[in-house]
């Protein structure tokens, strides 16, 4: 373990209060360092968080992934003592995971082993179940295929099955936590009564370097708000969810990092179960990559409906994000509810549409980065690529120790820095999340929660 330590609090000042910004500033302020986070939305979690499925999975293509997604677990698990405040403190209360199990519809052969390696490597429960196991559990849902994900308008999309399922991995532990908005508004709350100060309504425009001189590195400054405002800090925390590219653009980055961001617009939508089926009891959450959709149980007996963004369905780059469609589509609800119809027979395929339209931060290899950058102070939680919230708590911790160490004279780049988990007491190597990796090539790009 490395032990760079700083001699005192800083000023820090954290860019974005979604489910990220809210935990790095819960963990930095809980180590006495003066935090001030500014949102631009009127509240916390307000901007990407507020649409996530919040799933807790642990099949990742890495064993870092899954060592990480393992340690989240826990602080969900453990939200309400991790908050280190009472109850009453959160007025519209706390949110906890509801634990359902994981079903990882067994399909790829080389997917199948990758994962049951990693999980194994990792130490996380897993069932190798038979197509007979999952039909009893699942009685509702058919395991047919279809030769992998089309679209509508391909003549495959309504023709006969190709082959079948054959079993699923199974995790128990997995789940989804209850309403990820009220997670991050309560991450806010625990911070502010360490002394965290969050100023919404607030945009940041500029972030403030200084130029180095002789060949150093620059070092961050403060950052500048839209009213011409500045405001001074030796540490700087780019927590902008989506609009993170920007900011690395802001800070003059853009091109010096091997894995960069980009905005990816993506729908989710909720729909009622299959006829006769209480999914929030009989359901769980079932990873289904030939039709490339994923399914949880939703409150008030629904279905919530992801998709794993298939190539056939193309991916929406955004280049706009403050005028990008919130809506849900007509095309990409109904392409998503005719999918689910060939899962489950007895679905009725809605009349209306309901979901959620919000941006992913896509990273080069969908994988995160969380690291600090080529400006001294200046660090980035970022490329979150649709499956992090369930990393959120265990990543602003990581943050917080790199922030401790790298401020604290540790050469990060040359020495990656590892941090013994609170709850497992796993080692995660952080150097698994840096900027300049190699471009992890296992990555499946195909996000389920
Ligand atoms: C539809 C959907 C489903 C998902 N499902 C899952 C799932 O099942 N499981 C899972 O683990 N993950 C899931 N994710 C991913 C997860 O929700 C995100 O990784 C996570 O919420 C990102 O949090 P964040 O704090 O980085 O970003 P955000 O919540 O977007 O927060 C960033 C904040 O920064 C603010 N900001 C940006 N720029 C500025 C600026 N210049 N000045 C001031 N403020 C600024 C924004 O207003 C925003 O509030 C899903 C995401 C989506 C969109």
């Amino acid at each position: 373990m490395n032990t760079a330590a700083l001699d005192g609090p800083r000023d820090v000042i954290v860019i974005g209060a979604g489910i990220f910004g809210c935990g790095i500033s819960y963990e930095l302020a809980r180590r006495g360092h003066r935090v001030t986070t500014v949102e631009m939305n009127p509240g916390p979690g307000q901007g990407s968080t507020s649409s996530s499925g919040a799933i807790v999975r642990f099949m990742y293509s890495t064993v870092d992934g899954v060592r990480l997604a393992w340690e989240g677990n826990r602080y969900w698990e453990d939200f309400a003592d991790y908050l280190e405040t009472p109850p009453e403190a959160h007025e519209t209360g706390v949110a906890h995971k509801v634990t359902t199990g994981l079903w990882f519809l067994r399909l790829d052969d080389a997917l199948h082993e990758l994962y049951i390696h990693n999980l194994t490597e990792a130490g996380v429960d897993f069932e190798d179940w038979t197509a007979e196991q999952v039909t009893e559990r699942f009685p509702f849902m058919t395991l047919d295929t279809y030769g992998g994900p089309a679209s509508p308008d391909d003549e495959r999309f309504f023709g006969p099955p190709t082959g079948a399922y054959r079993g699923a991995l199974y995790t128990a532990d997995a789940g989804y936590v209850s309403d990820p908005m009220l997670a991050a508004r309560n991450l806010a709350t625990a911070a502010e009564a360490k002394g965290a100060t969050f100023r919404y309504g607030t945009r940041v425009a500029e972030i403030l370097t200084t130029d180095g001189r002789d060949g150093s590195a620059r070092t961050v400054r403060g950052v500048r708000l839209t009213d011409g405002e500045e405001l001074s800090a030796p540490i700087v925390v780019n927590v902008g969810g989506p609009w993170s590219a920007s900011l690395v653009e802001m800070a003059g980055l853009t091109g010096t990092m091997t894995i960069e961001t980009r905005p990816m617009r993506h729908e989710a939508h909720v729909a009622p179960p299959p006829s006769g089926v209480d999914f929030e009891t009989e359901g769980g959450i079932v990873a289904d990559l030939d039709i490339g959709v994923y399914y949880r149980p939703e409150s008030g007996n629904q279905i919530f409906v992801g998709s794993t963004d298939p190539e056939c369905d193309g991916h929406d780059w955004v280049d706009d994000l403050d005028a990008m469609n919130r809506e849900v589509t007509r095309d990409i609800s109904e392409r998503q509810m005719l999918r689910t119809a060939r899962r489950f027979p007895d679905f009725g395929i809605p009349h209306t549409f309901r979901g959620v339209a919000e941006a992913y931060d896509v990273s080069t290899d969908w994988g995160p980065v969380y690291d600090r950058t080529d400006v001294d102070g200046l660090f980035v939680a970022m490329g979150t690529s649709g499956n992090q919230f369930k990393n959120a708590c265990v990543a602003s911790h990581l943050m917080a120790e790199l922030v401790t160490a790298v401020e604290g004279g540790l050469d990060h780049d040359a020495e990656p820095l590892v941090v013994e988990g609170r709850y497992t007491g796993t080692p995660i190597d952080m150097g698994s999340f840096s900027r300049n990796r190699d471009i992890n090539a296992d990555s499946t790009g195909s996000v389920l929660g």
